[in-house]
């Protein structure tokens, strides 16, 4: 009788997969990749970053929301670099320092200068992501 009780009990903690409830929101990140030059003109006196150089720059956007019943995802990948393919001409093998509203092309002022043009296209962003090389990167979430 003892021993049933315990069993009784560890169901009680670790019910079924039919009985768990499995939430439907997913968070999808598609990165890109481009080549550009920039200058900080921010940066102090004698810092390397004030001379003009290139990165190959890394972005990420993310996208939040829920699975959608019948196509079974949140929205096609093809959607979110469709949507972001604009910008990405727009960048992609340029000065940046010469692109309206990014006269100080830092990863961070990337960042937002990305989410403020992406966002009204992309309703379900929630995150872009700048990084110039392995070692870091800024986060934007708006
Ligand atoms: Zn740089």
């Amino acid at each position: 009788m003892i021993q049933k009780s315990e069993e009784a009990k560890a169901a009680e903690c670790d019910p079924s997969p039919h009985e768990v409830e499995a939430s439907r929101k997913v968070r999808l990140v598609r990165g890109f990749t481009f080549e550009a030059a920039h200058r900080l003109p921010g940066a102090g006196e004698g810092h390397k970053c004030r001379r003009l150089h290139g990165h190959s720059f890394r972005v990420e956007i993310v996208c939040e929301g829920e699975i959608d019943p019948t196509t079974g995802w949140l929205m096609d990948f093809a959607d979110m670099r469709e949507k972001f393919a604009p910008l990405l001409e727009q960048l992609d093998h340029r000065y940046l320092n010469e692109i309206d509203g990014l006269s100080n092309p830092t990863a961070e002022n990337l960042a937002r200068w990305i989410w403020v043009r992406l966002r009204p296209v992309l309703p379900c962003l929630t995150q872009v992501s700048v990084a110039e090389n392995c070692q870091g990167r800024c986060e934007y979430r708006g």
